[in-house]
């Protein structure tokens, strides 16, 4: 068994980073600006803003985080948002999901200007992704990708069972290993006999939300096997008071696995990077057009 190492991997792509910050800076451009939308207080949602946030300083990126109160209208929210599509020095735009029942979600996407949507929830970012043509790829899918032609993953003709049919998970990652020529297939909570199906896969890509969900009789001898869940378990020994658990049951696993991602430290810190690269190129396409 080997480890599909995000921070290792992430590292490097951060550094990439970095160093075209650094040309943009000595052609006189502007470093890329990502804008962040937090409404109220989620203290999971709080904790994803702020590492965005320190991973722009990291690289080099001004971030702005817009906090707004939890009660603000929807009216009052696509405000905000229109007056970020216009402005000039803002490239990349997120709204932390997920937001208060009283805001429709969908709006609130499709009211992001599209080539600003660094995130690539936007249709129009979907779609063209789905048609494998340029456009933000969503972060964790994206990640994924990276991850596995960094160690050279081989996916051409193998089945992939993608377990989770999220719009900003599951989905894009079957097109995505679509693209990758794998022969995907996606799994649910409705899906039959998922156990032999998820044994059946060469790659096993889950993204369900359950601790521990894949169980070492699911996996074939020899799979690879990439975790993306993530989910807090209430430890009292634990500083924060919580353990991340992955969806993996990641001892007994491993031992079957030709490749595996840990949690922490696998598809997470690639999640992160995916975001700063579309900010990154959302600076470069922004500033090449006012260039022209
Ligand atoms: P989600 O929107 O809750 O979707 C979960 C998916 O799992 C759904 O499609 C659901 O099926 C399926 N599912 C639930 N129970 C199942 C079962 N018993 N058997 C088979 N499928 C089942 O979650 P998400 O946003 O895709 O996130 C999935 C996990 O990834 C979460 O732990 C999340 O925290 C984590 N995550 C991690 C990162 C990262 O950076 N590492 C990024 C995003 C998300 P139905 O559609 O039929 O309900």
């Amino acid at each position: 068994m080997q480890l599909l190492n995000g921070n290792e991997v992430s590292k490097q792509i951060r550094s990439t980073i970095r160093t075209e910050v650094e040309k943009l800076t000595q052609n006189g451009q502007r470093v890329p600006h990502l804008a962040a939308i937090l409404v109220g207080e989620d203290g999971a949602s709080q904790t994803y803003v702020a590492a965005k946030a320190k991973d722009c300083a990291e690289v080099g990126f001004e971030s702005t985080v817009i906090r707004l109160d939890a009660g603000i209208s929807e009216q009052e929210l696509l405000a905000q948002i229109e007056s970020i599509n216009h402005n000039p020095l803002i490239d990349g735009l997120i709204v932390q999901l997920p937001l208060p029942s009283h805001i429709n979600t969908q709006t609130v996407t499709q009211a992001i200007d599209w080539r600003k949507d660094v995130d690539g929830f936007h249709p129009m970012n979907v779609g063209l992704m789905f048609k494998g043509l340029p456009c933000y790829l969503p972060a964790t899918p994206m990640g994924v990708v990276l991850l596995l032609e960094h160690y050279q993953i081989d996916c051409t003709g193998k089945h992939c069972v993608v377990v989770g049919r999220s719009d900003i998970v599951g989905k894009p990652m079957s097109a995505l290993m679509l693209q990758k020529n794998a022969t995907v297939t996606v799994c649910h909570s409705k899906t039959q006999n998922i156990e032999a199906v998820i044994r059946s896969a060469d790659i096993v890509i889950a993204a369900v939300g359950i601790p521990e969900y894949i169980k070492p009789n699911m996996v074939k001898q020899g799979a690879v096997v990439v975790d993306v869940g993530i989910t807090r378990v209430a430890d009292a020994t634990a500083k924060s008071g919580f353990r991340l658990k992955g969806d993996v049951a990641f001892e007994p696993v491993a031992q079957q696995t030709s490749w595996i991602t840990p949690v922490p430290g696998g598809v997470g810190p690639m999640t992160r990077v995916g975001l700063l690269l579309n900010t990154l190129r959302a600076a470069q396409q922004h500033q090449n057009k006012a260039a022209h």
